[in-house]
């Protein structure tokens, strides 16, 4: 890779990933390119969606595999559990007592053969701008 090339990829993956952790709607891909547009406006879909594909891959951010429509990128990449309006579609994020699961998880191994690596957890329902407007 040239110097020049490797200067414009770090300034996109720097632009996208400052999009996606001043959010906290878990945007998709498409509407990241939208926001990183302004401040590149010579960059393409594909580059955007390359960039989120090889920073989830490393680990930086995460990709949310939420089921219903489009993949979701996230800014965090700790541990922790979502909550899907099934009316707007937005993604938030949600506190709950990390010992709460854990102690659930350790509840569900010792009755399970099998060796459990890890999980995915997802609450859904009805968000609370969707619930007003009802
Ligand atoms: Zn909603
Ligand atoms: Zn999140």
């Amino acid at each position: 890779m040239t110097e020049k090339a490797k200067t414009r990829t770090t300034r996109q993956q720097r632009a996208i990933l400052e999009e996606l952790r001043n959010s906290d709607s878990h945007p998709t891909a498409d509407e990241i390119y939208d926001k990183v547009r302004q401040q590149i406006p010579r960059i393409s879909l594909g580059t955007v969606y390359r960039n989120l594909d090889s920073m989830s891959e490393s680990g930086i951010i995460q990709k949310l595999e939420l089921g219903g429509g489009q993949k979701r990128f996230d800014g965090r990449n700790d541990k922790h559990y979502h909550f899907r309006c099934c009316s707007c579609g937005r993604v938030f994020d949600l506190q709950i007592d990390q010992k709460n699961i854990t102690d659930m998880i350790k509840n569900i191994c010792d009755k399970c053969e099998h060796m459990v690596e890890d999980h995915y957890l997802l609450f859904t329902g009805i968000c609370s701008d969707c619930k007003k407007n009802e």
